[in-house]
């Protein structure tokens, strides 16, 4: 019987997020339907479909847009061949690539320029990780036993990482780092994101005082799904659900205090879907959030959409 819930603050979407739903929503009203966007603009299924309903159509290939059209690159960052292949094919391009995940990709430059070995750590096959190993040849890991798989002979070596990872097993990933490279260096400002830092810092406040924590995501985000696991290392039981429709009555059986989070693209209706959701199960129980900090980050638009 769920006598309370306890929603983390902060949750949901963040500014890069926030601003890729925004350049979508603000180039269909500047330039009219269809605009076609590569790769789904951010890893929600809701949103994602709220955007088709008002026009967009989502790619996975450049090819299938016809020349001519409107074509916003998703916020995970895409290959730098992306861009002038679409100008090439005459399509107009706007990159809704988050501000965050640039300063990654720069970063990368600016070694490779220097003359460092990068080792990536990060999702192997998500799509920030494709675009960002594209910006300059580098090594991919994922676990601190790929670490013990990495042949390289170098005096310059410097790791980065994706922006969504787990904060705790990015750790263990780099320590196996130093441990095997000693003269590593260390990433020059910490490329895990404000809002990703943010979740799962809230997420482990959440885990001492609730039995459960139902973290509202899709499968495909991966700054969600290391919510589920965040909880889970804390101690707590934890699933990802996309929307109320996959919460499972057997989970909640036992449970008094139950957390609710979201992912970093996820909207507040899903949220409140949920809350409502169980409190038709519950009748008796009340909600409060737990205010761990605030965030005041925003990001200007991309050049073609700033009036
Ligand atoms: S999770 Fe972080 S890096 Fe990803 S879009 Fe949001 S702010 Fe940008």
């Amino acid at each position: 019987m769920v006598s309370k819930i306890i929603l983390a603050h902060p949750r949901g979407y963040c500014a890069g997020v926030t601003r890729a739903i925004d350049v979508v929503e603000l180039a269909l009203k500047r330039f009219g339907k269809p605009i076609y966007v590569r790769h789904h603009i951010v890893h929600n299924n809701y949103v994602v479909e709220d955007l088709e309903k008002k026009g967009a159509i989502f790619v996975e290939d450049i090819e299938e847009i016809p020349k001519g059209n409107y074509v916003i690159l998703s916020a995970h960052g895409s290959a730098p061949d992306v861009k002038p292949e679409a100008e090439k094919r005459g399509l107009k391009v706007i990159d809704a690539v988050c501000p965050l995940v640039t300063k990654v990709h720069v970063e990368a430059r600016r070694f490779h320029r220097q003359g460092y070995t990068i080792i990536f750590i990060g999702h192997r096959g998500h799509q920030e990780a494709i675009g960002t190993t594209a910006q300059v040849p580098m090594h991919l890991v994922e676990t601190a036993e790929d670490v013990q798989n990495l042949t390289i002979d170098a005096d310059k070596i410097i790791y980065l990482t994706q922006t969504t990872l787990s904060i705790d097993d990015t750790k263990e990933i780099i320590d196996a780092l130093k441990r095997k490279f000693p003269h590593i260096r260390d990433t020059p400002k910490e490329d895990i994101c404000y809002a990703t830092t943010n979740r799962q810092g809230a997420v482990k406040r959440l885990a001492r005082q609730t039995d459960l924590i139902l973290v509202v995501g899709s499968v495909t985000s991966s700054n969600s799904k290391r919510l589920v696991e965040t909880a889970r290392y804390a101690g707590v039981d934890s699933y990802l659900v996309d929307s109320k429709l996959h919460i499972k009555k057997e989970w909640l059986e036992n449970v008094d205090t139950l957390g609710i989070t979201s992912g970093a693209s996820v909207p507040d209706v899903l949220v409140q879907e949920v809350i409502d959701y169980i409190a038709e199960l519950h009748p008796e129980c009340t909600t409060e959030t737990l205010h761990v900090t605030d965030e005041n980050v925003t990001f200007v638009l991309p050049p073609e959409l700033e009036s």
